[in-house]
């Protein structure tokens, strides 16, 4: 793979940044639950809920099914149907899914615990680069740089002034590291994109602004055209994503028949009704019987 090579004005942007970000650290924490918790699965279990739902969204549904479920063990044990129930509220059940399969593989090939090296998490359901990333570094310390939508902003305009291509994001935050207390280090630059750097960005409080070289230089934002950076979601209401989360909603209170479960979804056109339930049952989240419609792991005859 060819080496990644930034220009000088954005290498000797490195270190200054990286003081000043280490600097304010204290004053970016934002009170998470999971920001320096001791318990591995406990941060896992954020990191996934994290993937594609708000941070203010995730708080309540964590603390419950970290109450629930306190070990990769317990979850692994339980029905996938009880973990959809512990689910509902977060979107994108397959995430769920992903996670009951993770316990399982932790308990047949880690024995029983969350593995430290992001290579090992990279071998498990659902979890991507960000994410075994980000549970190799909060959760053991891992000299790795975290960067996700957030971060890939905060380094297209304080360091780069540039947009930024993928590689050349992670290589730039992997040079931006200190050499100790990376967790807390990755965990600020998040804050930042959080708080500050955010889409439109808030750059009169920014803590960062003196070293920042977009606001320094100026010119068009480089964050939107940068690898990473998120764009704008399809809206919501009316959308296939809401109709398959009242499907799940329906059947989160028990196996239905299925003329019951047509008429509880009687307002959308059955075509459309019959698609979204196949998609949910290749995604391994529902069971259709002859008679009946239920979660993946609820026994069926269950009223
Ligand atoms: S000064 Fe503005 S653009 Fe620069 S890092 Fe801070 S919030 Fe982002």
């Amino acid at each position: 793979m060819p080496e990644v090579r930034l220009e000088p004005e954005v290498r000797s942007a490195v270190v200054p940044m990286r003081r000043a970000l280490r600097r304010a650290s204290v004053v970016l924490r934002r009170d998470l639950p999971w920001v320096g918790h001791d318990d591995p699965w406990a941060i896992f279990v954020s990191e996934v809920m994290l993937q594609q739902t708000s941070t203010s969204r995730v708080m309540e549904p964590w603390r419950r099914f970290i109450a629930f479920y306190p070990t990769p063990a317990s979850c692994a044990r339980a029905p996938l149907s009880d973990i959809l129930r512990l689910w509902q509220g977060l979107g994108y059940p397959r995430r769920a899914k992903s996670l009951h399969d993770a316990a399982r593989t932790m308990v047949e090939d880690f024995a029983g615990a969350v593995p430290s090296a992001p290579e090992d998490l990279r071998r498990l359901p659902g979890v991507g680069p960000y994410t075994a990333h980000a549970v190799a570094s909060f959760a053991f310390e891992r000299r790795v740089a975290v960067v996700d939508t957030n971060v890939g902003r905060v380094l297209a305009r304080a360091l780069a002034n540039r947009p930024l291509r993928a590689r050349e994001a992670q290589h730039l935050a992997e040079s931006l590291l200190p050499r100790s207390q990376v967790a807390a280090f990755n965990q600020a630059m998040l804050d930042l994109g959080a708080q500050h750097c955010t889409k439109v960005p808030k750059c009169a409080h920014c803590p960062v602004q003196r070293q920042c070289r977009w606001r320094r230089e100026g010119g068009g934002d480089p964050a939107p055209a940068s690898a990473g950076v998120s764009r704008p979601q399809a809206a919501f209401a009316g959308s296939d994503r809401q109709v398959r989360g009242r499907m799940m909603a329906v059947l989160g209170a028990g196996p239905v028949n299925r003329r019951t479960f047509a008429r509880q979804l009687a307002d959308v056109d059955p075509t459309r009704r019959e698609r979204l339930l196949a998609q949910l049952v290749r995604d391994g989240l529902v069971r259709v019987g002859d008679q009946r419609v239920s979660l993946s792991g609820d026994d069926p005859s269950r009223h």
